[in-house]
């Protein structure tokens, strides 16, 4: 066995940067992050606009597919995931949300009401993150390590937008993370100063100069060691060379696709999967892997009356000037992530508790594989916000640099699609409303003449894809069949943690960033909590 460190975490994402550098700066412990990627160096990770390129062209991702979706059209759908130091929350599009009360009052049943996970325990957290530069007062925090701002600018678009769902009766919402997420709002985001304010620039980046935090960036967990009921340590591969490395204590936050793979690799997981590779049963844990959820995303784009927006932003002599202005300034186009108002709305109740979430983009595609079709238009990207729906990550095979086999089960629950279909036609009739029909063609996507239920369903079951925000795969609960207790430790076995996405055991009604960084502040108390003991 290689050295030993009292933590080891495996993944330096939105979670791992928060464990990592909290522990390290918090604590004496010897801490080591393992991060398959590379340290957050590119400078479209920082500059607001650069989320459009980055996913664009993937080169901080690990360009995972699905399986077919035989439940839709039988094709695959991407599965973005990211792989570089700050995870997520380097390269995501930066909008910061909570969700709904309701959403953490499951958590708080699925851990059977010990351990602190009701909204009203979680809030502080969410709180203590912030440097909110909007709000203050109860709920918000002033002095966090997270940048919160609402965007430096906001195109005529999205303000014709927000202005639309108004006259469709949709009231204004200027905070969608206080008590009441319902309304049309200005999205928040994890920036400030016009950059993106990551996990690793909140947490990583403070904490690396302490000699107790050792970064190992290009190094790929391949397996963690199992000694009795005991983990013991890691083995890695950096560079072609291998090497064990001995822990006290092991987190896994390698996100919701790959830390219940590392579980399997390593013989915890479910024994008929196990046995079909080949893998010596450590722990029989039937739901690793299971319940992955995704929130559904269907989009409806138009035309714009002329260059509104941002799409002639997107390419030649018009990005190069933004770029110039944005050194020059910290303004511009290039200082916001384009995605500058929201609606979360219940398309069947309106003063119900939302079930939809519209995303206001201000180009005529949603973001794809293969980036924005950058013509001049908007695009309402619609979201499921609870979806029933739940898929599975499995193992292709045994080799660790292998990708998962990746089944979404998107809108498997017809209830879903029931959901969807409403919003979508909620959301075209803003876009018919006078703000918007002032400045855009009629409908473009998927066109006014798909309108009956059976059309709009084909539709969405051909257009549909995840928001990029999987969960669930190792979820906590206080049954017995819960991967991690609601201490976030292995059930079955000793010095071991799961500290990501992967252990909500339901999807938040929001993007999940925000989330997965409480979750990660808690978890880093819990550690700590035990270390005092
Ligand atoms: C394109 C995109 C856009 C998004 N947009 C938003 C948004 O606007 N707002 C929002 O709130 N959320 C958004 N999200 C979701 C949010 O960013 C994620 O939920 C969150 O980052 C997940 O955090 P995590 O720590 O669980 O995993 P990650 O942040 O994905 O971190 C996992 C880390 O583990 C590393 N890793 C994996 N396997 C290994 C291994 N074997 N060895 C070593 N390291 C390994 C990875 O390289 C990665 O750095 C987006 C996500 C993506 C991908």
């Amino acid at each position: 066995m290689g050295k030993h460190y009292d933590v080891v975490v495996i993944g330096g994402g939105s979670a791992g940067s928060v464990v990592a550098g909290r522990l390290a700066a918090e604590t004496d412990a010897d801490v080591l992050l393992i991060e398959a990627g590379g340290w957050d160096r590119n400078p479209l990770i920082h500059i607001p606009a650069g989320f459009f390129k980055l996913a664009q062209r993937g080169a901080l991702d690990f360009k995972y597919s699905s399986v077919p979706q035989q439940q839709l059209d039988g094709r695959p759908r991407p599965t973005p995931a990211a792989r570089v130091i700050g995870g997520g929350s380097s390269i995501n599009a930066m909008t910061w949300v909570r969700g709904q009360a309701g959403d953490y009052a499951k958590w708080h049943e699925a851990a059977g009401g010990i351990g602190e996970w009701s909204y009203e325990d979680l809030l502080p957290r969410f709180a203590a993150l912030e440097t909110n530069n909007i709000f203050s007062g109860a709920g918000h925090g002033v002095d966090g390590p997270v940048q919160v701002s609402w965007p430096p600018r906001i195109n005529q678009l999205n303000l014709a937008a927000v202005k639309a769902f108004q006259e469709l009766g949709l009231p204004f919402n200027a905070d969608y993370n206080g008590r009441d997420q319902s309304g049309v709002s200005i999205t928040q985001n994890s920036m400030g100063n016009a950059r993106r304010s990551s996990a690793a620039t909140a947490f990583l980046h403070p904490a690396r100069h302490r000699t107790n935090l050792t970064v190992l960036t290009h190094a790929l967990a391949q397996r963690l060691l199992v000694t009795g009921k005991r983990v013991t340590g890691v083995e890695v591969a950096r560079f072609g060379r291998r090497q064990r490395i001995s822990a006290g204590t092991v987190v896994l936050s390698a996100g919701a696709y790959n830390s219940p793979r590392l579980l399997m690799l390593s013989g915890i997981g479910p024994e008929a999967e196990l046995a079909k590779h080949g893998i010596p049963l450590e722990v029989r844990s039937e739901d690793v892997g299971r319940h992955l959820q995704d929130h559904p995303k269907v989009a409806i784009t138009a035309h714009a009356r002329g260059d509104l927006g941002y799409a002639s932003h997107t390419r030649g002599m018009t990005m190069l000037v933004d770029g110039l202005i944005y050194l020059l300034t910290r303004d511009g186009p290039a200082a916001t992530n384009g995605i500058e108002s929201v609606s979360y709305y219940n398309p069947l109740d309106p003063v119900g508790t939302p079930t939809v979430g519209t995303y206001h983009v201000p180009v005529s595609a949603a973001m794809g594989a293969k980036g924005v079709t950058a013509t001049p238009g908007l695009t309402f990207e619609n979201i499921v916000l609870q979806p029933r729906s739940r898929g599975r990550v499995t193992l292709r095979d045994t080799d660790p640099r292998s990708a998962p086999l990746i089944d979404p089960n998107l809108l498997s629950e017809p209830e879903d699609l029931t959901t969807l279909i409403a919003g979508l036609r909620y959301a075209r009739r803003a876009m018919r409303m006078p703000a918007l029909a002032a400045v855009l063609e009629p409908e473009l996507s998927p066109g006014l003449a798909v309108d009956g239920d059976d059309q709009l369903a084909e539709f969405s079951r051909r257009a549909v894809s995840g928001m990029a925000h999987p969960v669930g795969t190792c979820r906590m609960g206080a049954d017995d069949d819960a991967v991690v207790d609601p201490s976030l430790r292995v059930r079955g076995v000793e010095g071991l943690r799961v500290i990501d996405a992967s252990i909500m055991p339901n999807i938040p009604s929001a993007n999940t960033n925000a989330a997965v960084m409480v979750i990660a502040s808690k978890g880093v108390d819990l550690i700590r909590a035990e270390q005092r003991r």
